[in-house]
């Protein structure tokens, strides 16, 4: 059977580099907010080219974090609406229902998947304050234009890195310097849950910030709001990412470039090897600004093709079977319509793509794919 995805396999290269980390933190006995916690977030804030990087329990606190600090530091407010993408994983929208924030659903562009810009423009209203980006299934959002439309009304923009670790923009046109997600905006909320680009071995996340301020704010906030041992200055949380999964992702970071590229290179087969008038395939530019989380095609008979891929031996997985706003966690936007977000979510599957995957896993996938 070819899975959707083989963490055991991706994890298995790291095995022995693994084992000489967890020797060494058994051997020191320091537990939370210590030396491993320290240089990754150094590692990757470097990686991502930001000034700073606050390591944090998981990629949902990260995004309600950036929230919280940003209203404790008084440039938003309780109440104020924050434009988000309709079709996104729903920790997107509960992290903003989570700092007291009202999420504004906009509809996606139907090539890209990501949120559109035009739609952005039109939910603007006095409220708004800020934009989270989402860059979904690991392909950038279209951020020059939306960085323009949020300057010009005075907006922040904050990412949601969550599915596009690596992700570089402004590789292919030469024009821009290259930057990768996480450094195109205020902030940036990363997940290191063991299916993304970069997993750990449990729970994990980090917020990525060019602002000082804003940095101190987290660091204070994921600790239960204080600096110094049992003083503290903020209502925060307890949202600490662990020292044993930031040596694991310390051991995993030097890889990550390596690990997007075979994806990109699977996803290139996919695209020039699938041919059957019945799938849609995913829009790709060939630049760098795409980092495959996950390769998702679009089918009017969706469930009968996940049934023949399965009958054939090859796990597929949707992302995602329910729109935020048909959930019952969301009934306040259970009435409203995105049809583009509808149809999204009516047609697409993921096929398997990983760094893991053999050439004749490939092969079959494509060769199983053209005789639908
Ligand atoms: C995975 C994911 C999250 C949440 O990350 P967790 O670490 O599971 O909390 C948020 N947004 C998107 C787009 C994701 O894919």
């Amino acid at each position: 059977m070819i899975k959707f995805l083989d963490l055991h396999k991706i994890n298995l290269q790291y095995e022995e580099a693994f084992q000489k980390k967890f020797e060494a933190f058994l051997d020191k006995g320091w537990y939370i907010l210590g030396e491993s916690v320290k240089v990754f977030e150094k590692e990757f804030a470097e990686y991502c080219g930001t000034k700073h990087c606050m390591g944090v329990g998981n990629g949902l606190d990260a995004l309600v974090l950036i929230f919280k600090a940003t209203i404790q530091l008084g440039k938003m407010q309780k109440g104020d609406e924050v434009i988000v993408p309709a079709n996104t994983y729903i920790a997107s929208i509960l992290a903003i229902i989570e700092a007291d924030l009202v999420p504004v659903l906009v509809e996606p562009n139907e090539e890209t998947f990501n949120i559109d810009p035009e739609k952005i423009q039109q939910a603007i209203t006095p409220k708004t304050k800020a934009i989270l980006v989402v860059h979904l299934y690991g392909q950038l959002a279209d951020m020059e234009r939306i960085n323009t439309i949020a300057s010009q009304n005075n907006l922040l923009v904050i990412e949601d890195a969550a599915q596009a670790h690596g992700c570089k923009m402004g590789v292919r046109s030469g024009k821009m310097e290259e930057k990768k997600a996480g450094n195109l905006s205020y902030a940036a909320g990363f997940s290191f849950y063991p299916g993304k680009n970069l997993g750990a071995l449990g729970d994990a996340g980090a917020v990525t910030t060019n602002d000082d301020e804003l940095a101190k704010m987290i660091y204070s906030l994921r600790n239960y709001g204080s600096e110094t041992k049992y003083q503290n200055d903020f209502v925060g949380v307890n949202s600490r990412l662990d020292e044993i999964q930031a040596s694991f992702l310390s051991v995993k970071l030097p890889y990550l470039d390596k690990e997007n590229a075979i994806r990109r290179t699977i996803a290139k087969r996919y695209l020039s090897e699938i041919e059957n008038s019945k799938i849609v395939l995913p829009f790709y530019d060939g630049s760098e600004n795409h980092v495959f989380h996950l390769f998702v095609i679009r089918t009017q008979k969706r469930d009968e093709l996940q049934n023949y891929l399965a009958e054939n031996g090859i796990q597929t997985m949707i992302h995602y079977p329910i729109p935020p706003h048909k959930q019952k966690a969301l009934a306040q936007f259970n009435h409203l319509s995105f049809p583009i977000t509808k149809k999204m979510h009516d047609e697409v599957l993921s096929l398997p793509i990983s760094p893991v995957m053999t050439e004749e896993e490939i092969d079959f996938v494509v060769k199983i794919l053209n005789q639908y």
